[in-house]
């Protein structure tokens, strides 16, 4: 009987799914590099090496300037073998650490896959980290109430992800998909001030978290989330904004090649001729694009907007709110707005700001009923 309860319990431990450190409530994991074969590791001062498994100590070191590479049995760093496939490396003494000399804060976690490519997973507090993000995405220039509104803004959307993600092995790419993040190199006097003036504020609806969502132009009028999403929430179904009709992103245009935008749609799994016609569909209450009807050699259909929009290049399709027609062999967009639309207007904030408008006016205004509160 014994034998059978410790077999069990030994059973149950292998289907626990691995938790490599446990981390403060406060830190953010974002990944900042994937698939990597090697890459350039720079620490000045004290370090510890830990297996993140079983977090033993595997080394303590100072001074490290070194190429990482992986091998079948571990990581090895600066000529030191470590036989693990996730190591910890808690940082002591500096400030900053360097991955392919990108300054860092924080520790950082390795993971290496079965084919021997490596991720880095930086481990950083959430005020550090909204610090190192604020700046790429509200330029420090920017009026302080405006800044105010984007820290509270992303700090949400981390916490939301930390929460949504902590079975996995990081809770944010370091990529536009989720927040830009410029690690200590993008932080300034200005964008700090606006996190230290808001310290653990994040934006709440009915008690819960929310996911607060942000793009950088609406164009006119926010968009309803559950139109992209699984999200139904009353903060997040869209309002008029007159706000950033004078932001640089406002309206955009693109004279794409028909044949490219065909090679977007094949290469995503689209049987697709050559394009004739692209029709639209539909728009929702925003005036946003739902769907599209490709008009092709082959066989015609319709496709999402937004999944149009992702297919030919966010970047390039710059909103899903636009007019388009085809010349010869060229598609030629004109469109308003910049990003998916939902939650707050960057560029409405920012003229609100300047109007004299508060943060907490700026954040009413694009997440109507939603509280702000103190983590
Ligand atoms: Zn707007």
């Amino acid at each position: 009987m014994k034998l059978i309860k410790s077999l069990l319990l030994i059973f149950s431990c292998l289907l626990l799914p691995i938790v490599s450190y446990a981390w403060p409530t406060d830190t953010v994991r974002v990944q900042v590099l994937d698939d990597a074969a090697t890459f350039g590791l720079k620490i000045d001062g004290r370090y510890e090496v830990r297996d993140a498994q079983d977090k033993k100590s595997l080394y303590r070191g100072r001074d490290l300037n070194s190429t990482v590479t992986a091998y079948a049995g571990g990581i090895i760093i600066a000529g030191n073998n470590f036989p693990a496939n996730r190591i910890f490396i808690n940082i002591n003494d500096p400030d900053v650490i360097e991955i392919n000399t990108r300054p860092f804060r924080g520790d950082i976690q390795i993971i290496k896959s079965p084919s021997n490519r490596m991720s880095v997973i930086n481990y950083i507090g959430l005020e550090d980290y909204v610090k190192g993000i604020l700046y790429h995405e509200a330029s420090h220039y920017w009026p302080m109430e405006a800044l105010k509104a984007q820290a509270i803004v992303s700090r949400s959307y981390a916490r939301y992800q930390m929460k949504e993600n902590v079975s996995k092995d990081f809770d944010m790419t370091n990529d536009i998909y989720s927040q830009v993040y410029g690690g200590s190199i993008s932080e300034r006097q200005r964008t700090n001030k606006a996190v230290e003036d808001t310290q653990g504020a994040a934006l709440f609806y009915k008690g819960e978290l929310m996911p607060a969502f942000f793009h950088a132009t609406c164009g006119g009028h926010t968009e309803d989330a559950a139109r992209l999403w699984k999200i139904n929430m009353p903060p997040l179904k869209g309002v008029p904004c007159k706000f950033c009709r004078e932001s640089p992103h406002f309206n955009w245009h693109a004279v794409l090649f028909t044949g490219d935008i065909r090679q977007a749609l094949v290469d995503s799994g689209k049987r697709t001729g050559v394009i004739k016609k692209i029709i639209i569909m539909a728009r929702d209450d925003s005036s946003r694009i739902t769907d599209l009807k490709i008009i092709n050699t082959k066989a015609d259909y319709v496709i999402l907007a937004k999944d149009f929009r992702n297919i030919v290049g966010p970047n390039v399709i710059k909103s899903t709110n636009f007019n388009v027609s085809i010349t010869g062999t060229d598609a030629v967009f004109e469109g308003v707005g910049w990003g998916h639309g939902v939650g707050l207007c960057q560029w409405g904030a920012y003229f609100m700001a300047k109007e004299g408008r508060t943060a907490e006016d700026i954040l009413d205004y694009y997440y109507p009923g939603a509280d702000v509160k103190t983590l």
